[in-house]
């Protein structure tokens, strides 16, 4: 068992004033305890049967790609705009101050497929309600969304609700 919190970075004020950055690079630096992130995300997302994890951009790579290859399934990567090639689906969402966007291949998903998400911070679950949605669009079937950190402060699982929510950390 690692404390993962003594391994996580705090940045104030980053990027903007009043935010509580959670820096996880240093988490990540730690051999110990990027191993232990993933394989307990990974135990946790072996309890279901999953076709894909969908990782969101950019740390969501970090995490989701190593889980999906210890689970054996394959990755979708969820991206800002205009970085995928081919034809996308595209969603956006209201942050506290303006507009984010996030897309994926619109072949990426079959009608059916059961689909992990994973980020590596849960806030107010803005971003991961809208990678849901886009991910039901397409015809996915959501199995529900592991993350390293939650601020649970932000009550983001009120946005969630109906679904399974993960993660190995929370901030309260
Ligand atoms: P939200 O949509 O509010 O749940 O925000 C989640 C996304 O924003 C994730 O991709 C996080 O990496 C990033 N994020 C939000 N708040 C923080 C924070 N305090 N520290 C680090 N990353 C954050």
């Amino acid at each position: 068992m690692i404390d993962l919190k003594e391994k996580i970075r705090n940045i104030s004020d980053f990027p903007v004033k009043g935010i509580q950055f959670k820096d996880i690079t240093t988490l990540l630096k730690d051999k110990e305890a990027f191993k232990y992130s993933i394989d307990e995300i990974t135990k946790y997302c072996s309890k279901y049967q999953i076709d894909y994890i969908a990782g969101i951009e950019a740390r969501g790579f970090i995490i989701g790609a190593p889980v999906a290859y210890q689970l054996g399934i394959g990755f979708l990567p969820i991206r800002k705009p205009e970085k995928l090639p081919s034809v996308v689906e595209r969603v956006s969402y209201q942050l506290e101050y303006g507009e984010n966007i996030l897309e994926i291949h619109k072949d990426a998903i079959n009608n059916g497929d059961k689909i992990m998400v994973i980020d590596d911070l849960l806030a107010t679950g803005g971003t991961t309600a809208a990678v849901f949605k886009l991910i039901e669009r397409l015809g996915g079937k959501v199995i529900g969304a592991s993350f390293i950190i939650e601020l649970e402060f932000l009550n983001p699982r009120e946005k969630l609700e109906g679904y399974d929510v993960f993660s190995l950390v929370q901030y309260s």
